[in-house]
């Protein structure tokens, strides 16, 4: 595989396009892995274009790091192909995928300098020593660690380690960049700004990088796509809008945007409209047009954040605020709706307008902002 040439110092290297970051830079094609009973992965299909951040989001024991490893080579498919660039590297062992990876634990060679670590994957590929020593530098520069080349790892803080290890990731400039979980073990506000940092790298560099996390949160945060695995499925793979906006399933709406849900019923169909009576209050909602026949059985999925509370005669419900927290710029809202047992309704709204604790309100939404899913009959 190419190399991309002349390695840009920091300061340089927004305006430098990389060449290759065009073009289909990764694809798997139906990849299945079985443990005994246990369908690990099932025939996951996805296309990766050069400079596309992608992340595999999934609770634990839903395949992403299955799936990663037989990217990565470290784990045999029982079927299915894996192509790096236009090249089938489905057999090849990992090393010569020229993959790059950053795993959770560092892995950095504890008896190594830092830039002894970072120089590693070059110095296995036989690159000259000045040429090595030129890309090292230039490198820890990028990840802001000029300065510590001379230091051991155990010198350095967990986010600095982690950064050497994203460090020996880029040195070589793989065509595609593997991390797994790569800040799950630093705290919350390092990882924030690793996110950052590991965004901006990403960007500046046009790398493609497949990461995987467990969080939402960064995988909105991080990824042009994501795709959402559940059991060893890739539920939905789309941008992060589109994801939100735009759920295939009540499973995606719930696990990115904890949706509120009411069960309906389809009452009829305008141009622009479904309307939908809701089973509980009977109060009538309009959804943006969906292709359901009048009568079919439906969950209506709402983000609290598009929920609005209003006049209680102006909405499609009416209810009482049961609790409402103040969480910064936001306020979190319970709403108990009239006529039934449903769970609260959650809003979030600005902090400042939220409706307060004991309340009577009426809740209002944007047709555009809701999702509509048929219901098994009786279901
Ligand atoms: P994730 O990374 O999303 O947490 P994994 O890919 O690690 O999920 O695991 C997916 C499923 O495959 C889980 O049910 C897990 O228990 C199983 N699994 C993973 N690796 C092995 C293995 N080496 N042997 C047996 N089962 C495994
Ligand atoms: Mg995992």
């Amino acid at each position: 595989m190419a190399e991309f040439g002349v390695v840009t110092p920091s300061v340089e290297v927004a305006g430098v396009k990389q060449p290759t970051a065009t073009g289909k830079a990764l694809s798997v094609v139906a990849l299945r892995k079985t443990y005994g009973d246990v369908v690990a992965v099932d025939e996951a299909s996805m296309e990766i274009a050069a400079g596309e951040f992608v992340t595999f989001l999934g609770a634990s024991g839903s395949g992403k790091t299955t799936t990663l490893m037989m990217i990565a080579g470290f784990c045999e498919p029982d079927s299915g192909t894996i192509t790096v660039g236009d090249r089938d590297v489905t057999k090849l062992a990992p090393q010569k995928r020229n993959l790059g990876f950053v795993f959770q634990q560092y892995l950095l060679f504890p008896h190594m300098t830092v830039s002894e670590n970072v120089a590693f994957p070059l110095t296995l590929r036989g690159v000259p020593k000045d040429e090595i020593r030129r890309r090292v530098g230039e490198t820890l520069e990028i990840a802001g660690l000029s300065g510590f080349g001379s230091r051991r790892p155990r010198e350095l803080s967990g986010g600095q380690q982690q950064r050497v290890a994203l460090c020996r990731a880029l040195v070589y400039r793989p065509p595609v960049i593997l991390m797994d979980e790569p800040l799950g073990a630093l705290d919350k506000k390092l990882r924030d700004q690793l996110q950052i940092e590991i965004k901006t790298i990403q960007q500046e560099l046009g790398l493609t990088v497949i990461y995987v996390t467990h969080d939402q949160e960064e995988a909105l945060v991080l990824s042009d796509r994501i795709a959402v695995m559940r059991n060893g499925l890739i539920e939905q793979f789309d941008t992060p809008r589109e994801l939100f906006e735009r759920p295939r399933t009540p499973f995606v709406a719930d696990f990115l945007g904890a949706a509120n849900f009411l069960p309906g019923r389809v009452l009829q169909n305008t141009d622009a409209h479904t309307v939908v009576r809701l089973d509980q209050s009977g109060g009538l909602l309009k959804a943006r047009r969906h292709d359901l026949a009048s009568g079919t059985p439906v969950k209506v999925a709402v983000q609290p954040g598009r929920l609005r509370a209003c006049a209680p005669d102006d909405g499609f419900c009416t209810g009482t605020v049961e609790i409402a927290t103040y969480v910064g710029t936001l306020v979190r809202a319970g709403v108990r709706i009239d006529g039934g047992d449903a769970p609260l309704l959650r809003l979030e709204v600005p902090a400042g307008r939220g409706p307060v604790t004991g309340e009577r309100v009426g809740i209002t939404v944007d047709p555009e902002d809701v999702n509509l899913f048929p219901t098994e009959q009786g279901g």
